[in-house]
Protein backbone atom coordinates (compact mmCIF):
# COMPACT_ATOMS: atom_id res chain seq x y z
CA UNK A 1 0.00 0.00 0.00
CA UNK A 2 1.06 3.68 -0.84
CA UNK A 3 2.36 5.07 2.87
CA UNK A 4 0.45 7.80 1.68
CA UNK A 5 -3.14 6.05 1.73
CA UNK A 6 -2.29 3.92 4.86
CA UNK A 7 -5.64 2.20 5.72
CA UNK A 8 -7.05 2.20 9.07
CA UNK A 9 -10.23 -0.16 10.09
CA UNK A 10 -13.43 2.25 11.72
CA UNK A 11 -15.20 1.33 14.42
CA UNK A 12 -17.83 -0.83 12.90
CA UNK A 13 -14.89 -2.66 11.22
CA UNK A 14 -14.61 -1.37 7.71
CA UNK A 15 -10.97 -0.53 5.77
CA UNK A 16 -10.67 3.30 4.96
CA UNK A 17 -7.76 3.45 2.06
CA UNK A 18 -6.43 6.99 0.70
CA UNK A 19 -6.55 9.23 3.51
CA UNK A 20 -9.78 10.72 4.19
CA UNK A 21 -9.53 13.01 1.80
CA UNK A 22 -12.50 14.13 -0.70
CA UNK A 23 -11.43 12.24 -4.14
CA UNK A 24 -8.79 9.97 -3.05
CA UNK A 25 -10.20 8.02 0.00
CA UNK A 26 -12.75 4.82 -0.08
CA UNK A 27 -13.78 2.80 2.49
CA UNK A 28 -14.43 -1.15 1.93
CA UNK A 29 -16.81 -3.10 3.91
CA UNK A 30 -15.17 -6.09 5.79
CA UNK A 31 -17.16 -8.67 7.69
CA UNK A 32 -14.62 -11.11 7.86
CA UNK A 33 -11.55 -9.37 8.41
CA UNK A 34 -9.88 -10.62 5.68
CA UNK A 35 -9.09 -7.52 3.70
CA UNK A 36 -7.53 -5.64 7.22
CA UNK A 37 -5.45 -8.66 7.05
CA UNK A 38 -4.76 -8.08 3.25
CA UNK A 39 -3.60 -4.52 3.72
CA UNK A 40 -1.70 -5.13 6.59
CA UNK A 41 0.44 -7.94 4.67
CA UNK A 42 0.92 -4.72 2.03
CA UNK A 43 3.76 -3.33 3.63
CA UNK A 44 6.32 -3.58 0.98
CA UNK A 45 8.04 -6.50 2.39
CA UNK A 46 6.70 -9.40 0.47
CA UNK A 47 5.76 -11.03 -3.02
CA UNK A 48 2.23 -11.10 -3.89
CA UNK A 49 2.60 -14.97 -3.17
CA UNK A 50 4.01 -14.39 0.22
CA UNK A 51 0.56 -12.06 0.56
CA UNK A 52 -1.46 -14.12 -0.25
CA UNK A 53 -0.27 -16.89 1.87
CA UNK A 54 0.12 -15.02 4.85
CA UNK A 55 -3.90 -13.63 4.34
CA UNK A 56 -5.18 -17.62 3.72
CA UNK A 57 -3.01 -18.51 6.59
CA UNK A 58 -4.83 -16.31 9.10
CA UNK A 59 -8.01 -16.69 6.77
CA UNK A 60 -8.34 -20.45 5.23
CA UNK A 61 -11.85 -19.96 4.29
CA UNK A 62 -10.41 -17.39 1.60
CA UNK A 63 -8.87 -18.39 -1.56
CA UNK A 64 -5.37 -17.80 -2.68
CA UNK A 65 -7.00 -16.19 -6.50
CA UNK A 66 -9.28 -14.60 -4.33
CA UNK A 67 -6.83 -12.36 -2.59
CA UNK A 68 -4.21 -12.14 -5.92
CA UNK A 69 -7.86 -10.65 -7.47
CA UNK A 70 -8.58 -8.21 -4.58
CA UNK A 71 -4.52 -6.99 -4.89
CA UNK A 72 -5.62 -6.00 -8.42
CA UNK A 73 -8.53 -4.11 -7.40
CA UNK A 74 -6.42 -1.68 -5.07
CA UNK A 75 -3.29 -1.88 -7.90
CA UNK A 76 -6.68 -0.27 -10.11
CA UNK A 77 -7.85 2.11 -7.97
CA UNK A 78 -4.09 3.28 -7.26
CA UNK A 79 -3.76 2.41 -3.65
CA UNK A 80 -0.76 -0.03 -4.50
CA UNK A 81 2.68 0.67 -6.18
CA UNK A 82 5.49 -1.70 -6.19
CA UNK A 83 7.98 -1.14 -3.37
CA UNK A 84 10.83 -2.75 -5.36
CA UNK A 85 10.17 -1.00 -8.61
CA UNK A 86 13.72 0.81 -9.80
CA UNK A 87 14.06 4.43 -10.39
CA UNK A 88 13.36 4.69 -14.19
CA UNK A 89 16.08 6.14 -16.36
CA UNK A 90 16.07 9.47 -17.48
CA UNK A 91 15.86 11.45 -13.65
CA UNK A 92 18.80 13.19 -12.59
CA UNK A 93 21.63 11.80 -9.89
CA UNK A 94 19.94 14.02 -7.54
CA UNK A 95 16.30 13.95 -7.94
CA UNK A 96 15.96 10.76 -5.69
CA UNK A 97 16.77 13.19 -3.16
CA UNK A 98 15.25 16.77 -4.33
CA UNK A 99 12.12 15.47 -5.25
CA UNK A 100 11.41 13.08 -2.66
CA UNK A 101 8.31 14.87 -0.47
CA UNK A 102 7.24 15.93 -4.25
CA UNK A 103 7.05 12.58 -5.55
CA UNK A 104 5.18 11.24 -2.15
CA UNK A 105 2.89 14.15 -2.89
CA UNK A 106 2.60 13.29 -7.00
CA UNK A 107 1.85 9.28 -5.73
CA UNK A 108 -0.72 10.08 -2.91
CA UNK A 109 -2.79 12.52 -5.38
CA UNK A 110 -2.21 9.41 -8.62
CA UNK A 111 -5.22 7.07 -8.48
CA UNK A 112 -4.06 5.44 -11.46
CA UNK A 113 -1.55 2.43 -11.27
CA UNK A 114 1.85 3.16 -12.35
CA UNK A 115 5.17 0.97 -12.36
CA UNK A 116 6.76 3.77 -10.48
CA UNK A 117 5.94 6.34 -8.46
CA UNK A 118 8.97 8.57 -10.34
CA UNK A 119 6.59 8.25 -13.58
CA UNK A 120 5.07 11.29 -12.94
CA UNK A 121 8.46 13.20 -12.14
CA UNK A 122 9.86 11.93 -15.25
CA UNK A 123 7.27 13.59 -17.38
CA UNK A 124 7.85 17.27 -15.26
CA UNK A 125 11.62 15.98 -16.49
CA UNK A 126 10.83 16.08 -20.22
CA UNK A 127 8.79 18.94 -20.50
CA UNK A 128 9.33 22.13 -22.11
CA UNK A 129 7.40 25.34 -21.23
CA UNK A 130 7.57 28.57 -22.12
CA UNK A 131 6.65 31.73 -20.04
CA UNK A 132 5.55 35.13 -21.39
CA UNK A 133 5.37 37.71 -18.80
CA UNK A 134 7.39 37.14 -15.58
CA UNK A 135 5.77 39.55 -13.43
CA UNK A 136 3.93 38.44 -10.42
CA UNK A 137 2.05 35.56 -12.09
CA UNK A 138 4.40 34.63 -14.33
CA UNK A 139 7.26 35.13 -11.87
CA UNK A 140 5.74 33.57 -9.21
CA UNK A 141 4.59 30.69 -11.73
CA UNK A 142 8.14 30.17 -12.57
CA UNK A 143 9.42 29.67 -9.27
CA UNK A 144 7.05 26.96 -8.66
CA UNK A 145 7.67 24.94 -11.95
CA UNK A 146 11.91 25.41 -11.64
CA UNK A 147 11.33 24.13 -7.73
CA UNK A 148 8.88 21.33 -9.37
CA UNK A 149 11.78 20.12 -11.45
CA UNK A 150 10.16 21.03 -15.19
CA UNK A 151 12.79 19.69 -17.52
CA UNK A 152 13.33 22.83 -20.02
CA UNK A 153 11.43 26.52 -19.38
CA UNK A 154 12.41 29.46 -21.95
CA UNK A 155 10.82 33.05 -19.99
CA UNK A 156 10.08 35.97 -22.33
CA UNK A 157 9.63 39.50 -20.91
CA UNK A 158 10.32 43.22 -22.51
CA UNK A 159 10.35 44.93 -19.52
CA UNK A 160 13.14 45.76 -16.82
CA UNK A 161 12.83 45.63 -13.46
CA UNK A 162 10.96 48.64 -11.14
CA UNK A 163 11.17 49.67 -7.44
CA UNK A 164 7.05 49.28 -7.99
CA UNK A 165 7.24 45.33 -8.60
CA UNK A 166 8.93 44.65 -5.39
CA UNK A 167 5.61 44.57 -3.67
CA UNK A 168 4.35 41.23 -5.67
CA UNK A 169 7.03 40.46 -7.75
CA UNK A 170 9.36 38.19 -5.62
CA UNK A 171 11.27 36.16 -7.85
CA UNK A 172 13.18 39.78 -8.18
CA UNK A 173 15.80 41.54 -5.55
CA UNK A 174 16.53 45.16 -4.78
CA UNK A 175 19.79 44.69 -6.73
CA UNK A 176 17.87 43.81 -9.74
CA UNK A 177 16.10 47.18 -9.98
CA UNK A 178 17.20 48.48 -14.15
CA UNK A 179 18.33 44.87 -14.96
CA UNK A 180 15.70 43.58 -18.17
CA UNK A 181 13.56 40.79 -16.19
CA UNK A 182 14.27 38.60 -18.80
CA UNK A 183 17.75 38.23 -17.58
CA UNK A 184 17.47 38.63 -13.39
CA UNK A 185 14.31 35.75 -13.81
CA UNK A 186 16.99 33.57 -15.17
CA UNK A 187 19.60 34.32 -12.92
CA UNK A 188 17.09 33.78 -10.16
CA UNK A 189 15.41 30.88 -11.63
CA UNK A 190 18.93 29.02 -12.32
CA UNK A 191 20.30 29.50 -8.72
CA UNK A 192 16.69 27.78 -7.45
CA UNK A 193 17.47 24.81 -9.75
CA UNK A 194 20.63 24.40 -11.77
CA UNK A 195 19.17 21.10 -13.25
CA UNK A 196 16.59 22.69 -14.95
CA UNK A 197 17.52 24.31 -18.37
CA UNK A 198 16.36 28.26 -18.18
CA UNK A 199 16.64 30.65 -20.96
CA UNK A 200 15.34 34.16 -21.53
CA UNK A 201 14.71 36.60 -23.53
CA UNK A 202 13.28 40.71 -23.35
CA UNK A 203 10.70 40.00 -26.33
CA UNK A 204 7.96 42.37 -27.17
CA UNK A 205 4.32 40.95 -28.28
CA UNK A 206 2.82 43.19 -30.64
CA UNK A 207 0.14 41.05 -31.86
CA UNK A 208 -0.68 37.47 -32.81
CA UNK A 209 1.91 37.18 -35.25
CA UNK A 210 4.52 37.88 -32.60
CA UNK A 211 3.34 35.52 -30.45
CA UNK A 212 2.47 32.95 -33.25
CA UNK A 213 6.12 33.65 -34.15
CA UNK A 214 7.37 33.19 -30.67
CA UNK A 215 5.30 29.57 -29.95
CA UNK A 216 7.49 28.34 -33.44
CA UNK A 217 4.29 28.50 -35.68
CA UNK A 218 5.49 27.05 -39.39
CA UNK A 219 8.20 25.66 -37.70
CA UNK A 220 7.37 22.86 -34.86
CA UNK A 221 6.52 23.83 -31.23
CA UNK A 222 9.26 23.32 -29.27
CA UNK A 223 7.24 23.46 -25.87
CA UNK A 224 4.70 21.43 -24.59
CA UNK A 225 2.63 24.21 -22.85
CA UNK A 226 2.40 28.56 -22.50
CA UNK A 227 2.27 29.67 -19.21
CA UNK A 228 0.46 33.22 -19.79
CA UNK A 229 1.60 35.64 -17.13
CA UNK A 230 1.57 38.61 -19.48
CA UNK A 231 -1.71 40.95 -18.85
CA UNK A 232 -0.68 43.28 -21.32
CA UNK A 233 -1.83 44.18 -24.22
CA UNK A 234 -5.30 43.54 -23.11
CA UNK A 235 -6.44 41.41 -25.98
CA UNK A 236 -3.16 39.07 -25.10
CA UNK A 237 -5.59 36.08 -24.07
CA UNK A 238 -7.49 36.28 -27.26
CA UNK A 239 -4.34 36.35 -29.35
CA UNK A 240 -2.89 33.56 -26.95
CA UNK A 241 -6.40 31.66 -27.62
CA UNK A 242 -6.26 32.02 -31.24
CA UNK A 243 -2.54 31.04 -31.85
CA UNK A 244 -2.50 28.05 -29.45
CA UNK A 245 -5.73 26.84 -31.01
CA UNK A 246 -3.62 26.76 -34.16
CA UNK A 247 -0.92 25.12 -32.53
CA UNK A 248 -3.10 22.68 -30.52
CA UNK A 249 -0.46 23.95 -27.72
CA UNK A 250 -1.72 23.65 -24.32
CA UNK A 251 -1.77 27.11 -22.06
CA UNK A 252 -2.83 28.44 -18.50
CA UNK A 253 -3.36 31.90 -17.83
CA UNK A 254 -4.27 33.48 -14.58
CA UNK A 255 -4.53 36.49 -13.43
CA UNK A 256 -6.10 39.21 -10.70
CA UNK A 257 -9.20 41.04 -11.20
CA UNK A 258 -8.91 42.94 -7.13
CA UNK A 259 -9.49 40.39 -5.04
CA UNK A 260 -10.96 37.24 -7.31
CA UNK A 261 -7.69 35.73 -8.32
CA UNK A 262 -8.28 33.12 -11.25
CA UNK A 263 -6.23 30.80 -13.32
CA UNK A 264 -8.22 29.30 -16.66
CA UNK A 265 -7.00 25.29 -18.17
CA UNK A 266 -6.58 25.65 -21.91
CA UNK A 267 -6.02 22.64 -24.53
CA UNK A 268 -7.26 22.80 -27.68
CA UNK A 269 -9.53 20.53 -29.00
CA UNK A 270 -10.55 19.56 -25.56
CA UNK A 271 -13.52 21.19 -24.12
CA UNK A 272 -14.58 24.90 -24.63
CA UNK A 273 -11.66 27.64 -25.59
CA UNK A 274 -10.75 30.96 -23.40
CA UNK A 275 -13.46 32.65 -25.94
CA UNK A 276 -16.59 29.79 -25.27
CA UNK A 277 -15.52 29.94 -21.65
CA UNK A 278 -15.49 33.83 -21.72
CA UNK A 279 -18.79 34.44 -23.24
CA UNK A 280 -20.21 31.28 -21.13
CA UNK A 281 -18.99 33.38 -18.07
CA UNK A 282 -20.46 36.69 -19.19
CA UNK A 283 -24.18 35.09 -19.63
CA UNK A 284 -24.07 33.32 -16.08
CA UNK A 285 -22.98 36.71 -14.24
CA UNK A 286 -26.13 37.88 -16.34
CA UNK A 287 -24.22 41.14 -16.33
CA UNK A 288 -27.24 43.03 -18.60
CA UNK A 289 -25.18 44.89 -20.78
CA UNK A 290 -26.40 46.27 -23.85
CA UNK A 291 -26.18 45.11 -27.13
CA UNK A 292 -22.83 45.15 -28.73
CA UNK A 293 -21.00 46.58 -25.49
CA UNK A 294 -17.84 44.50 -24.25
CA UNK A 295 -18.26 42.73 -20.97
CA UNK A 296 -15.01 45.07 -20.13
CA UNK A 297 -17.84 47.24 -19.29
CA UNK A 298 -18.79 45.56 -16.20
CA UNK A 299 -15.11 45.39 -14.66
CA UNK A 300 -12.86 48.56 -14.24
CA UNK A 301 -9.96 48.74 -16.24
CA UNK A 302 -7.16 50.81 -14.92
CA UNK A 303 -4.07 51.54 -15.80
CA UNK A 304 -2.17 50.51 -13.21
CA UNK A 305 -3.58 46.24 -11.89
CA UNK A 306 -4.13 46.42 -8.16
CA UNK A 307 -2.02 43.61 -6.56
CA UNK A 308 -0.66 42.87 -3.59
CA UNK A 309 2.37 39.62 -2.89
CA UNK A 310 -0.65 37.42 -1.79
CA UNK A 311 -2.43 38.19 -4.43
CA UNK A 312 0.10 37.66 -7.45
CA UNK A 313 1.43 34.66 -5.89
CA UNK A 314 -2.01 33.20 -5.00
CA UNK A 315 -2.39 33.89 -9.03
CA UNK A 316 0.97 32.33 -9.68
CA UNK A 317 0.13 28.82 -7.80
CA UNK A 318 -2.61 28.90 -9.26
CA UNK A 319 -1.40 28.72 -12.72
CA UNK A 320 1.56 26.66 -11.68
CA UNK A 321 -0.67 23.67 -10.07
CA UNK A 322 -2.83 23.37 -13.33
CA UNK A 323 0.47 23.76 -15.79
CA UNK A 324 2.29 20.66 -13.12
CA UNK A 325 -0.84 18.89 -13.79
CA UNK A 326 -1.18 18.96 -17.36
CA UNK A 327 2.49 17.91 -18.17
CA UNK A 328 2.17 15.34 -15.36
CA UNK A 329 -1.03 13.98 -15.44
CA UNK A 330 -1.34 14.14 -11.58
CA UNK A 331 -3.38 15.14 -10.27
CA UNK A 332 -6.07 14.24 -13.35
CA UNK A 333 -7.20 17.63 -14.54
CA UNK A 334 -10.40 18.01 -17.39
CA UNK A 335 -9.24 21.08 -19.11
CA UNK A 336 -11.73 24.07 -20.71
CA UNK A 337 -12.09 25.59 -17.31
CA UNK A 338 -11.42 28.56 -14.73
CA UNK A 339 -10.96 28.04 -11.11
CA UNK A 340 -10.00 30.15 -8.08
CA UNK A 341 -10.47 31.95 -5.30
CA UNK A 342 -12.44 35.07 -4.18
CA UNK A 343 -10.66 36.68 -1.38
CA UNK A 344 -13.90 38.09 -0.25
CA UNK A 345 -15.74 35.50 0.02
CA UNK A 346 -13.44 32.32 1.01
CA UNK A 347 -16.39 29.89 0.91
CA UNK A 348 -17.31 30.37 -2.32
CA UNK A 349 -14.51 28.67 -4.78
CA UNK A 350 -14.91 29.66 -8.05
CA UNK A 351 -15.37 27.35 -10.53
CA UNK A 352 -16.43 28.32 -13.92
CA UNK A 353 -17.36 25.46 -16.46
CA UNK A 354 -19.31 26.39 -19.82
CA UNK A 355 -19.78 23.87 -22.82
CA UNK A 356 -18.34 24.88 -25.65
CA UNK A 357 -20.77 27.27 -27.92
CA UNK A 358 -20.32 25.91 -31.55
CA UNK A 359 -20.57 29.42 -32.89
CA UNK A 360 -17.33 29.99 -31.68
CA UNK A 361 -15.70 32.63 -33.78
CA UNK A 362 -11.81 31.20 -31.77
CA UNK A 363 -12.75 27.37 -32.03
CA UNK A 364 -15.81 27.15 -34.33
CA UNK A 365 -16.15 25.80 -37.86
CA UNK A 366 -15.48 29.13 -39.19
CA UNK A 367 -12.92 30.41 -36.65
CA UNK A 368 -10.04 32.69 -37.76
CA UNK A 369 -6.25 30.83 -38.73
CA UNK A 370 -3.16 32.12 -37.46
CA UNK A 371 -2.55 33.11 -41.09
CA UNK A 372 -5.33 35.51 -41.27
CA UNK A 373 -4.37 37.41 -38.17
CA UNK A 374 -0.75 38.33 -39.16
ZN1 LIG B 1 -14.39 28.54 -28.45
Amino acid sequence: MKPEHRPYRTVDGNVRIGSVIYGIGAEIADPDGWIWALTEAMDGTRTVAQIAAEVTGRHPVVEPGTVRSAIGELRAAGFVEDAAAPLPPGLGDRDPVRHARGVALLRWMDLSPRASPWQAQLRLRRARVVVLGVGGTGGAAAQLLVASGVGRLHVVDPDVVELSNLNRQMLYRETDIGSLKAEAAVAALRSLNSDVTVTGEPREIRGPADLARLLGYGEGVPYDLLVLGADRPPEIRRWANRVCLDLKLPWVEGGYRGPLITAGVHVPGDGPCWECLRAGEAERRDLRLAPGQDEEAASPRMPWNPASAVTAALSGTLVAHAALALLSGVPPMEPGFRYGINLMALGDPVLQRHPRRPACPACGPNRNRTRDLN
